[in-house]
């Protein structure tokens, strides 16, 4: 990459939901200048209030204190246009809606209007290498795949696509470990890294339930008694949402081939609004959301 970011200062958050005010958050505990931008006009505004409420939380546990919050606070500006946010940015990070054409049109504007910067995707599924195709420079562009809630989980995915430079790659991994990240790299493959494994196990333990090879409890905790896994790949279904993994798990049949094939049972149970916690009822009865 000739003459692009090498130092982050300045990072620009785009879309200010549940990913881009996690990630401004952190950006701004990891000493950043974080410009934080929406197309809707008020909800940058309400993204900052609710990373005050959080840093709140984090100074009444004992996690963070009453300095370091106002410190992070006061590194956060509201841009009133996403163009405001990008110019002169080092580190650009978007967060809309995932929409292959949203997500390609804003691509465009940032490489306009912000020439040096490395220019990075939270998409959980869209192809890096094609939001990167419509930019004129595409070595600028790779993905990093923050995880919700983002202050809480230590994974980000760097996502490389075929044309992202080294040094686009590296600053990338830099500013997630700055984060408090432990990124991992991953090319641009359907799923990345960690949909890909953590979905293949889900339906697999979807169809043992439906061979009445064991519980669903028992399936769960052949995986958190026996390999250590905090939580059961079923019950993790239903805090993901069974709505949710089916989606990902049509899109992974369709990129990667027949073993993503949703079970009935599952399909079954999204059509009967058994879609786990949010619903109440997916392999586990859930109240006020917790399982009993
Ligand atoms: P969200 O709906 O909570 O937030 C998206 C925000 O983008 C909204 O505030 C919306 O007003 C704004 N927006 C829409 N169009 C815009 C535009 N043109 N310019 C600026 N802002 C615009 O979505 P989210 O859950 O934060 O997801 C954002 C991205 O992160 C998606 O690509 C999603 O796949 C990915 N992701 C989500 C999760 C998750 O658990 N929610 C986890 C990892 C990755």
């Amino acid at each position: 990459m000739s003459g692009g970011a090498t130092e982050v200062r300045t990072v620009a958050v785009v879309g200010a939901g549940t990913m881009g005010r996690g990630i401004a958050q952190v950006a701004a505990q990891a000493g950043y200048a974080v410009r934080l931008a929406d197309a809707v006009p008020s909800a940058a505004a309400v993204g900052v209030d609710r990373i005050r409420a959080n840093l709140e939380g984090g100074v009444a546990r004992g996690k963070l204190t009453a300095a370091a919050r106002d410190q992070a606070l006061a590194r956060i500006t509201v841009a009133a246009q996403v163009g405001d946010a990008v110019r002169g940015a080092d580190l650009v990070i978007e967060a809309v809606p995932e929409d292959l054409e949203l997500k390609r049109e804003l691509f465009a504007r940032f490489a306009a209007e912000a020439p040096a910067a490395v220019l990075a995707t939270n998409t959980s599924s869209l192809p890096v290498a094609a939001i990167a195709a419509a930019t004129p420079a595409p070595e600028r562009v790779l993905g990093m795949h923050f995880f919700n809630p983002v202050h809480l989980m230590k994974l980000v995915e760097v996502v490389t696509h075929d044309a992202t430079g080294a040094a686009t790659r590296d600053l990338a991994l830099a500013a997630a470990r700055r984060m408090g990240k432990e990124p991992i790299v991953v090319r641009d493959a359907p799923g990345f890294a960690s949909s890909r494994l953590g979905v293949a196990l889900g339906l697999e333990a979807i169809r043992m339930v439906e061979d009445g090879v064991a519980s669903p409890e028992d399936i769960d905790r052949a995986m958190t008694l026996g390999y250590n896994h905090p939580v059961g790949p079923l019950r993790l279904t239903d805090l993901v949402g069974l709505d949710v993994r089916l989606a990902i798990a049509r899109h992974l049949e369709r990129t990667l081939g027949a073993r993503y094939a949703p079970p009935a049972l599952l399909v079954r149970m999204v059509a009967e609004g058994k879609l786990g916690r949010k619903s109440g009822q997916g392999f586990y009865r859930w109240t006020d959301g917790a399982a009993p």
